[in-house]
Parts: structure tokens; sequence; C-alpha cells
């Protein structure tokens, strides 16, 4: 398909109209309360559209609605092959949509208009397929008992899932949530960020269109009081979040001091890249790690924000990690040429800026430092600092393109820096000694790790999640299915 150019989007943005409002058992609707906030472009920080701000009435209209959809069996009753078919149509409909949709992406939260084609919405697109396709092949188990008993352990849909989730990947991360959930049968409640909430509220209508049934999948857009609310209600069966560690923390407690709803984490990182003086290509390893941290402006989960060089290898390694980061030089979102877009808001953006200048007092700036295009929106440059392993850049998540680079001697040496940290999401180890490889990738306490490479794991069939304070439960794989089902024994004693 022919890819549109820069003054096409340009065009289509300007004529773009907006949803903002909440999708609840089948319909648009504006907040009980009447209250709205805005969502912003921050390429340009202009006002997009007013979002509903859905409160406690909201919550509880939502709940119910997923709640009687969820009993009355018009979509958990379903045999899984049409539920298959149903979803289907749904993937089928986000690519037929990509444009609008990678466009709303863009304009949301900043990010390159290449990416959100290729990699949120074609992303999101791929999932839900994965999972329909997944769902009519898995059985349950008959267990091992004595001649007179015959038991079946089934898998069933949990109920009704609240999924709440961030907005580096506002529809990717939802998509790891909802297709897995609804293809397990269950009903859903989406929360999107209160940065990103327009692909959510626009996949409600294709989700329709497909034929999930009304009250099967309903998005609830506001801030993290709306996702608290959710957190805190008694018929909401799951919680599956992705988001900071510290938000995800309260919301073990919400589940606690509720219903004990399950919930899932997946949470934040500051993940290890490992460069061993013997790897297989230095440059290969360095280009691969700025795009590890420059990728998405450095608005990653995943980012390998910490990476530690050997130092026969080090002064090779900076320069061409310097010449790397030239290609991600922010610019318009909407230019597909553009390798870096803007930071997703003012908040974050200050944010970011602020680890900048405590990195300026306690590391040595390697390049970048600075905000750019300060006239238009929130842009900045992409950043590194050779830092010492205790350095609070080296330990708190920035969430921003900023790397800290940190020099070691041994083997040991590495798995200690790298071990040294409260997350435990992703690592990754570069050597072309294959013993060594796996001495290391089993030593690193992170739910990935990967080996002359990073972030590669496109495919579904990868689980993804966190070791530590990363979190728990796993996005991705038939694993994801786990968090969407319980285990039903159901144990019958034969007649003699
Ligand atoms: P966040 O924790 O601030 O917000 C995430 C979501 O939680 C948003 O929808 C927000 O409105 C909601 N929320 C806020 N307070 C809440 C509360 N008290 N109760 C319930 N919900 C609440 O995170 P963010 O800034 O949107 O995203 C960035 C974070 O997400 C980073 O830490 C990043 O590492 C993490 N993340 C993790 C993964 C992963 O798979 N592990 C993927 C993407 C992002």
């Amino acid at each position: 398909m022919p890819r549109l150019t820069h003054e096409q989007w340009q065009a289509l943005a300007t004529s773009q109209t907006f949803e903002g409002r909440a999708f609840i058992d089948g319909n648009y609707l504006a907040a009980e309360s009447g209250r709205t906030f805005t969502t912003v472009n921050p390429a340009n920080k202009q006002t997009l559209t007013e979002i509903a701000d859905c409160g406690e009435a909201d919550v509880n209209k939502a709940v119910a609605a997923a709640r009687t959809a969820f009993e009355d069996g018009r979509w958990a009753g379903l045999a899984p092959v049409r539920r298959k078919t149903v979803m289907l149509r749904f993937a089928e409909l986000i690519r037929e949509h990509a444009d609008e949709l990678a466009l709303l992406e863009t304009l949301d939260v900043g990010k390159p208009i290449s990416d959100s084609l290729n990699v949120d919405v074609a992303g999101a697109a791929y999932c839900v397929q994965w999972f329909a396709e997944a769902i009519d092949k898995i059985g349950g188990e008959v267990a091992p008992l004595a001649p007179n008993l015959h038991g079946t352990v089934t898998r069933e849909p949990i109920g009704v899932v609240a999924a709440v989730v961030p907005w580096n990947f506002p529809l990717l991360m939802a998509s790891w949530k909802f297709a897995p959930a609804l293809a397990a049968g269950n009903s859903l409640i989406l929360k999107p960020s209160e940065k990103s909430p327009l692909t959510a509220i626009r996949i409600a209508a294709l989700a329709q269109q497909a034929g999930i049934p009304d009250g099967v999948f309903n998005v609830l857009p506001g801030a993290g009081e709306t996702g608290r609310l959710l957190a805190l209600h008694m018929d909401v069966d799951c919680l599956a979040f992705t988001g900071s560690t510290a938000v995800g923390k309260k919301i073990m407690a919400c589940a606690a001091e509720s219903n004990l709803k399950r919930v899932w984490l997946e949470l934040g990182g500051k993940s290890p890249n490992i460069v061993l003086a013997d790897c297989p290509d230095v440059a290969q390893a360095a280009r691969t790690a700025a795009g590890g941290i420059f990728f998405n402006q450095g608005e990653m989960c995943s980012a390998g924000s910490r990476v530690l060089v050997q130092r026969g290898i080090y002064d090779e390694f900076v320069a061409e990690l310097k010449k790397a980061a030239e290609g991600y030089r922010p610019g318009d979102p909407l230019n597909p040429a553009t390798g870096m877009g803007a930071i997703v808001d003012e908040v974050q953006y200050q944010r970011v800026l602020g680890y900048i200048e405590l990195g300026k007092q306690e590391a040595t700036l390697l390049f970048g430092g600075h905000a750019v295009h300060t006239d238009t929106g929130y842009y900045i440059a992409p950043t590194a600092f050779e830092t010492s392993p205790g350095a609070r850049i080296a330990h708190e998540e920035i969430f921003g393109p900023v790397c800290a680079v940190i020099p070691f001697d041994t083997e040991d040496e590495a798995i200690a820096i790298a071990s040294d940290s409260d997350y435990g999401l992703a690592a990754a180890v570069w050597t072309r000694d294959v013993s060594r490889a796996h001495r290391l990738a089993r030593r690193l306490r992170a739910g990935t790790v990967w080996i002359n490479c990073y972030d590669e794991g496109g495919d579904m069939n990868l689980p993804f999640g966190g070791y530590k304070q990363s979190g728990n439960g796993r996005d991705k794989s038939l694993h994801a299915l786990e968090k969407y089902t319980e285990l039903k024994s159901t144990l019958l004693k034969l007649c003699p």
C-alpha cells in the first residue's frame, strides 16, 4: 500500500475529528458529571479535543454493563470458534483503519507517524489476530486419577476485567490486555491514560462493528481516579495494569481493601544492556543500544537505559553510540522520515529535563543534554552520560531519551551493577562466546534477556513481563491467557 507523504499526513491531521466520550454498553456517552479534560498535541502544544472525565457513576454503569454481558453469556457463552471469527474481523478493521488510528496516536502522544503505523497499530492488529487464532486451539486436561474417577481441569473466563494502561504505546499496550481477555470470553473495561485516550475510544466502535456484543467492550477515559475506582470496585474480578511501579503498588492495595480481585502488573524498568569486549560487532551493538534507548523518545518500559560497556571497547563504543544517536534527531512526528518525535506532555518533558540537569551534576555529559524546537513543542535531544553505577540517573526510571553509560572491567562486576536495581524487566548481553552468553543470561534476574540484540520480540510467542518490582504475570504468548481465566477441577465418580 502506498504510504502517505508528510504533506498528506498534515492535511489529514487538519481535517481529523475526534471522539472524546466514554463507550459504555455499546454507546458513546458523556461523563455523568459532565466533566471533561483536554488532550493536547505535544508536537505543537495545541488542544485536540475535550475528553470525558469518568467518575464513580460512569464506573458503576460500565461495570454493571460488563457484568450483565458476562452473566448472560452473549460473549462468554459463544463457542471459541465464534469468538475467533469476530476477533479476526476486529483485527481486520484495525488494519483497514490503520492510517486513522496511527494519526490519532501520533497527534495524541507525539510519536513518529511511521512508528505509530508500523509498530503500534500493526502490532495491535497482530495481537488481536494472534489471540483470536489461538483461542479455539486450546483444550483442558484430563487428570491421571484412579480408575473409578474422571477428573478434568479446565479454564474459564474470570468475569469482568478492567485494563488500566499507560500512554507510551497506548493502543499496543491496551491490545496486549484486551485481546487475550476477550479471546478467553471475559467482559472488559479499558481505562486509557489521560495523556492518550483517543485510540482506545476510537477502537471501541471498531470492536462493535466487528460484532463484539454491547457491554463486552467498554472504554472509560479519565485520570488516575477512574483507575482507582476500578481497582476498588467490588464487582471487578481482575485488574490488569501496565504503568509505573508506584501506581502498581496502590492498585494492589486497592484490591486488598476491596474484593481481592486478581491483580496483574506490568511495571517500570531500568534495564541493563551489557556490551562485552568480545561482542560480535561494536558498531552494531552501539546502533542497537541507541535504538534500545532512543526509540519511542525513550518512553519505553524495556528501554536499555543503562548501557554497561567493558573498558577495552569503551571509547569505540561511545563514538559509535553518538553517531547512531544522529538517526534520532527530534522532528515533526507527522513526517514519515522522523526518527524521534515529541515527549508526551509538559509534565514528562519537565521531568526528563530535570533528570538531565541532575545528570550534569552527578555524571559526565557525552552528548545531547538539552531541549530542541522549544518554540514548537516538547522535544529533547538524545542524551547520554558517562556515569558511575551509584548515580541516581543510573537507578531511577527516567522514561525519556537519556542513557546512562557505565564502564566496567569484569563479568562479575557487570552482573553486580546490572543486579543493583529494584527492577527486573529486561536485560541484554553482547558477546560472541555462546557459553558466556548463557552463563550471564542465567545470572540476570529479568523477565527477558536478549543476546546480541535488543528489544527483539515483536512476535507474540514470547511472554513479556518482569521480575522484582517490574511486576508479575506476563503479557503476550499463551501464558497471557492464564491471567484472564480461572482454573477449575471437575471430579466425577464413575458408577461401578
Ligand atoms: P502511570 O502509572 O502514571 O499510569 C498508568 C495508568 O494508571 C494510567 O491510565 C493512569 O491514569 C492510571 N492511574 C494513575 N494513578 C492511578 C491509581 N491510583 N489507581 C489506578 N490507576 C491509576 O504510568 P504512565 O506514566 O502512564 O506510564 C509509564 C510507566 O509505565 C513507566 O513506569 C513504564 O515503565 C511503565 N510501562 C510498563 C510496561 C510493561 O509492560 N512492563 C509497558 C509500558 C509502560
